[in-house]
């Protein structure tokens, strides 16, 4: 048997080819079912969403009305997600294109509003507040934002209000549908809220310190009470390396702060973490879901098991 030809990869020469293709994929499709948004005669929307809990979360809004569509696959990175040329293809022919905006996804959202096609980019945490470090807590690079709001169920209510009104603009025959299935899902969300509040009661208010594989956790900390001790990863994503100083003064910030755990995201390299945590004697919890889903059989199949999950294991590693 012979091996397979290798795979070649991506490089930039290859763009300008990409969009050519995605282009003439457009074309095929508008050609093909010749009925744009304006015919009327769809009734349902194509929808993109970057992320897996981003696309439950409209899931959930959509109701029935139609499926949305997953960009970035469980388990990927979003802070770094390269999308292939089948994917932007998919983005094209959407009418709706949901980001989590706040900067998530980097340079991705420019290639998603480049790519051509008629869909519209709906930023889910429009008119969010941006979070200011507490005292104490590593301050965020100039410019930069922290775009980790879905950590927080209360903002994520403003997530279901503004994909809510993007589905009523782009579809009005649905708005009573999507008004009512908003309205349910921001219940399920302050129940989580509630349940949320109740896990961590666990944890005495002292004690809640975390210390993060990069600045995920800022607006969970601000609703919960978590004092944040610092990140390994400097800045809000997770791109950028630290320097011995940065790492040596985390070493410091944790044997003052007395904090018990470093958790990682399941989808990043733990092997800073956990080099810090043999140095101070501290848990390392490696497996934090906050970016994504798991498939339909695993532990978080939904926004709301995800977070479930993550409490979870934040307040086990207390204990
Ligand atoms: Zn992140």
């Amino acid at each position: 048997m012979t091996a397979p030809p290798a795979r070649r990869r991506v490089t930039a020469p290859l763009l300008p080819m990409i969009l050519a293709l995605v282009a003439a994929a457009v074309l095929l499709a508008a050609a093909g079912c010749g009925a744009g948004s304006d015919s009327g005669d769809r009734g349902r929307l194509d929808v993109v969403a970057a992320e897996s809990f981003l696309a439950d979360i409209a899931q959930n809004v959509a109701g029935d009305r139609f499926t949305v569509r997953t960009l970035i696959p469980p388990g990927a990175d979003p802070h770094a997600f390269e999308p292939a040329p089948k994917d932007l293809g998919e983005v094209a022919a959407a009418d709706l294109v949901i980001v989590n905006g706040g900067g998530l996804e980097g340079p991705l959202l420019d290639t998603l509003t480049n790519v051509g096609g008629s869909a519209t980019i709906v930023d889910a945490s429009a008119g969010l507040k941006t979070r200011t470090p507490q005292p104490g807590e590593p301050p965020l690079g100039a410019g930069q934002i922290d775009p980790h709001f879905w950590l927080d169920p209360v903002a994520v209510q403003t997530y279901v209000a503004n994909i809510r009104d993007a589905f009523v603009k782009a579809d009005p025959s649905g708005a009573a549908a999507y008004a009512v299935n908003a309205a349910a899902y921001s219940a399920k969300l302050k129940q989580l809220d509630a349940w949320i509040k109740a896990q961590v009661a666990q944890i005495p208010a002292q004690d809640r310190t975390l210390v993060m594989n990069h600045a995920s956790h800022g607006y969970f900390a601000d609703r919960y009470g978590f004092q944040i001790v610092g990140t390994v990863l400097p800045g809000v994503g997770t791109a950028d390396t630290p320097t011995a100083r940065q790492l040596g003064d985390l070493t410091q910030a944790i044997r003052r702060s007395g904090a018990k755990a470093i958790f990682v995201e399941i989808d990043e390299n733990p092997q800073l973490a956990e080099q810090i945590a043999a140095e101070t004697g501290v848990r390392v919890v490696t497996d934090l879901l906050d970016h994504s889903l798991t498939a339909a059989g695993g532990v978080a199949p939904t926004y709301i098991a995800m977070m479930k999950y993550d409490t979870q294991r934040i307040v086990e590693a207390f204990r």
